[in-house]
């Protein structure tokens, strides 16, 4: 049986959630379903359960426009995310359309009958909806398994290995020497927290990465809210971290030599006198190359002058019975090896996209307003961005794809689709990003154009003006009425 509704999310994450509240928001009578593989919702902050899991970035960012962060802490722990988008989808019945175990593994957009036809798997079983628009919130990496390097003799090795992405409940690590490959978030956030219980925590890389020391509680923030209320202080707040943002990461671009020398001498302050910082602390590349790291009230520096934690910046030659033995020739010694080298980029949640008959090779297409996607109708997509919250795109792409249905009902269009017909727009990398993770990847997502409406920016304050108050009608995005479309699909001239 197939069912139809008229707006089809995919993904129940943080952004699924999101585009669920605008849409129901704006259009209360319009139909439409949550398509989620896994059997719960918030996405990565209900998959990652590794100790001391949280967020790198401050919650009035990271948190809904709709929906006021109350908490003191304004960078938190995973479960409390969890706990906020569990309540946003809650509160507003919005977690009554999520159709859990139900992987969508292709949509095909037909012109003619101005629907998608989208097929899922669920339980094993084939399920099809039809609708007249999707929004896709699929995240952006596999669900199924992180990124594991080869690494030699890892057979050799006795003692356990485990990925953040899949971490045992039962891990038991008390008293014992851990060594954590990585230097990512996760491998910082992972470091500190472990050293509750371990004996000793060795973070091994093989180069290193900027790690930045913030408070948790934002003073300014929580002054904000007492003199303007929940709602005023949480929108005063959120301006405020984006302007420092991105004013840092706007500084970190034009003056990288001075951000650098900063940020070294942040991190000599917070480290023990005479530790070798050059080695351990000062990466290659130019802060924002890469994405930065957060320390909370400095717990990752805390944890390596308690003398329980360390870093070892070397590359590993094998693994041995009982730990690694590293390029230098030093080995360590580890009874719980976890290999935080990353996530595996998928785009789209791995759903194939056809457009009607053909299928689309998301490489070939571009990205319009960092939403759509050329030659691909009635369809959005939530990216967030790299250098900031991505909560805060994921809102305005849903504000956006309100926006575009009113203005379809307004004037009685039933398709939308972007169109490059401007020869002189060149293509890049959606993504201007050096870290492995993405460069592995990068070539089979979307590209960006050289210039707008086709470029993809890192800037929330532009972003606003074009998705939340630039004008819909743009001369890319070509609108069509049924008949039209359905006459344009089988060639037939219109009649004049
Ligand atoms: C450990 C970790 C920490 C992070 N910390 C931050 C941070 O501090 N700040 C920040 O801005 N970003 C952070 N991120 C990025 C983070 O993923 C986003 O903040 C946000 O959670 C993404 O939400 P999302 O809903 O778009 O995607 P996800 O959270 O990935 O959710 C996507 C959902 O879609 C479902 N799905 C995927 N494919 C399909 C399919 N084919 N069919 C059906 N359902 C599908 C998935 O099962 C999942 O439930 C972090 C990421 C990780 C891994």
């Amino acid at each position: 049986m197939t069912e139809h509704v008229d707006v089809l999310i995919v993904g129940a994450g943080l952004s699924g959630i999101g585009a669920a509240h605008h849409l129901q928001a704006a259009f209360p009578r319009r139909s439409y379903a949550i398509l989620e593989a896994r059997d719960a919702l918030g996405g990565t902050w209900d998959l990652f359960r590794y100790p001391g899991v949280r967020s790198d970035s401050d919650m009035h960012t990271l948190g809904y426009r709709f929906r006021p962060w109350t908490q003191d802490k304004a960078i938190t722990d995973g479960p409390s995310i969890l706990n906020y988008v569990r309540d946003a989808a809650a509160e507003a019945g919005l977690d009554r359309h999520i159709r859990y175990r139900h992987r969508v593994e292709r949509a095909a957009w037909s012109t003619e009958d101005a629907r998608w036809t989208v097929d899922a798997v669920s339980d094993g079983e084939p399920a099809r909806f039809t609708a007249g628009f999707l929004f896709v919130c699929s995240g952006y990496y596999h669900y199924d398994v992180g990124y594991a390097p080869g690494f030699p003799g890892l057979e050799r090795y006795q003692g356990a290995v485990v990925h953040p992405q899949q971490w045992p409940d039962d891990l038991d690590y008390a008293g014992k020497k851990i060594v954590v490959i990585g230097s990512g978030a996760t491998a910082v956030t992972l470091v500190p927290a472990l050293t509750d219980r371990a004996e000793h925590v060795t973070m091994l890389q093989r180069s290193p990465t900027y790690i930045a020391a913030r408070p948790a509680l934002d003073k300014i923030g929580a002054t904000l809210t007492r003199r303007l209320g929940t709602r005023g202080g949480y929108a005063a707040t959120r301006w405020k971290n984006v302007a420092l943002s991105t004013y840092f990461f706007q500084l970190c671009r034009r003056r990288p030599d001075a951000v650098k020398s900063l940020l070294r001498k942040a991190a000599v302050a917070q480290l023990p006198p005479g530790y070798d910082v050059d080695t351990h602390f000062a990466p290659r590349y130019n802060p924002w190359d890469q994405r930065m790291c957060l320390a909370p009230d400095g717990d990752f520096f805390a944890a390596i002058r308690s003398g329980r934690a360390d870093v070892v910046t070397d590359q590993i030659a094998e693994f041995t019975e009982t730990g690694i033995r590293l390029q230098s020739g030093a080995e360590l010694e580890a009874d719980v090896v976890v290999t935080a080298t990353g996530l595996r980029l998928l785009a789209l949640g791995g759903m194939q996209l056809a457009v009607d008959g053909s299928d689309v090779t998301l490489a070939d297409t571009m990205v319009y307003k960092g939403a759509m996607l050329s030659g691909v109708p009635n369809f959005t997509f939530t990216f967030g961005y790299t250098n900031s919250s991505w909560t805060l795109k994921a809102d305005l792409v849903s504000q956006f794809g309100v926006r575009l249905l009113r203005y379809m009902d307004a004037h009685g269009y039933e398709q939308c689709v972007p169109v490059n017909d401007d020869p002189a727009v060149a293509t890049r990398p959606m993504l201007d990003f050096q870290s492995g993770y993405v460069q592995r990847a990068i070539g089979d997502f979307p590209k960006s154009g050289s210039r707008g409406p086709w470029r993809v920016r890192m800037n929330y304050p532009r972003d606003v003006l074009t998705l939340r108050y630039g004008r819909i009608n743009h001369p890319a995005l070509k609108f069509t009425r049924r008949a039209a479309a359905r006459r344009a699909a089988a060639r037939v001239p219109a009649a004049s």
